[in-house]
């Protein structure tokens, strides 16, 4: 499939080769014609795999062909975090080259000024709910022309606890509109909100929950006074453009950066505890290459897009499998090839166990490289090409996985 098939606005058609994209992706070639149709549209697909323009697309062209007089925003897409708010925006703004459609973004941190004019002046609004309920609490935000909506990353909005605002925000919204749904992940609770929001919607999904294919992930067995060494070690032999290194504490992001400093690295650090200005400093520095090392908790890095990051660490290791994906879909994008590597204690056991069932992955060890004399053997995640008989063969043979292996 190529982009002409979506007789896309020339316009349109004339910002997609400027962001330099040839083909669409698979996400896209299932995700725009129904859109385009009009229907409501569920998807399933992580970030990396071109949701947003997936859905940014068909948005512009409907707007583009279906213009009003009225005034006020028509498309409302609501986000996460600040972050990933203003990631869309950008890719609405790249998007929407010369046809005129304007972009805003509505997000806590900073004044709300430039926010009020943007909802009297853009046609897509893209924010986070917090900031958007207290817009619309104090008179200044008019949904009423509104009929696009977009829930994106809806998982993440859940687990934030920012259902009671979504729901506050979609009784300000005409009754009659399009709603689009995008999750990495589909637990209960957002299959009955897509039951309660869409109406006969069309599914399209990309690897459910596979990880991203490009990415090659290992495991680390280690104990947690032994991580700094094992990070130090791991630096000077890999071959990284970019690391991304998660860690579970805003404190502990915020140390281990400096530490990185001080042992001669160019790293910054991004946390919740961080000022707009200083996000962004820290979020640009990384981009550029600048800094070629980023230490973040799971908050803050939530809609990172950084193209050229090929290493991603899990320096603690994420709660859940579903955290373990949207990390790991900050490499590997766009077709790029990535690392994950995880450092694994004796109490991730059960983690690993989940990477292992929900992501169809086989964690497994292998022989220590190069770090012998240490209890970090190393482990390597491959797909089973025969998942059901494999692991029937592992219960046979009763041998352990994930960490304890
Ligand atoms: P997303 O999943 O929306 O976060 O997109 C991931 C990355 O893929 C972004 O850097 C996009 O600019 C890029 N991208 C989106 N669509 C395409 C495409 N059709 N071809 C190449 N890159 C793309």
């Amino acid at each position: 499939m190529t982009f002409t098939s979506f007789s896309f606005d020339p316009r349109i058609v004339a910002s997609i080769k400027s962001c330099g994209y040839v083909s669409p992706t698979p996400i896209q070639c299932q995700a725009i014609p129904p859109i385009l149709d009009g229907h409501d549209v569920m998807g399933l697909a992580q970030t990396g795999t071109g949701k947003t323009a997936a859905f940014a697309l068909p948005i512009l062209q409907r707007l583009l062909t279906s213009r009003t007089d009225s005034r006020g925003p028509r498309v409302l897409v609501l986000a996460p975090t600040r972050e990933l708010a203003q990631q869309i925006d950008k890719d609405f703004r790249a998007l929407s080259g010369r046809t005129g459609v304007r972009s805003g973004v509505v997000i806590g941190g900073v004044g709300m000024g430039p926010q009020i004019k943007a909802l009297r002046s853009a046609q897509v609004i893209v924010a986070c709910p917090g900031r958007l309920v207290a817009l619309i609490r104090q008179g200044d935000a008019d949904l009423r022309n509104i009929d696009t909506l977009v829930l994106d990353e809806a998982d993440r909005m859940l687990d934030m606890g920012f259902m009671p605002d979504i729901k506050r925000v979609i009784a300000r919204l005409p009754a009659k509109r399009q709603n689009l749904l995008f999750s990495a992940t589909m637990p209960k609770d957002i299959l009955a909100l897509a039951r309660r929001i869409l109406v006969n919607p069309k599914t399209v999904q990309v690897d459910r929950t596979a990880p991203v294919a490009s990415v090659n992930h290992v495991f680390y067995k280690t104990r947690n006074e032994g991580k700094k060494e094992l990070l130090h070690e791991l630096l000077s032999r890999s071959d990284y453009r970019s690391m991304l290194i998660f860690t579970r504490t805003k404190h502990k992001a915020k140390a281990l950066s400096r530490q990185l400093v001080n042992s001669g690295y160019d790293s910054t650090f991004l946390q919740g505890n961080m000022s707009q200005n200083q996000r962004e400093r820290a979020l640009n520095g990384f981009r550029d290459g600048r800094f070629t090392i980023m230490v973040a908790t799971d908050i803050a890095a939530r809609g990172l897009d950084c193209d050229r990051i090929t290493h991603v660490v899990n320096f603690d290791m994420p709660d859940t499998a579903d955290t373990y994906t949207h990390r790991i879909g900050r490499t590997g994008r766009a077709g790029r090839t990535g690392n994950a590597i995880s450092l694994v204690t004796l109490d991730d056991a059960d983690q690993l166990r989940a990477i292992e069932r929900v992501m169809n992955i086989r964690i497994e060890q292998e022989t220590a490289n190069g770090s012998e004399s240490r209890d970090d053997a190393r482990q390597s995640a491959k797909r089973p090409s025969d998942s059901r008989p494999a692991r029937r063969r592992r219960r046979r043979s009763g041998r352990s996985r994930g960490a304890a292996a």
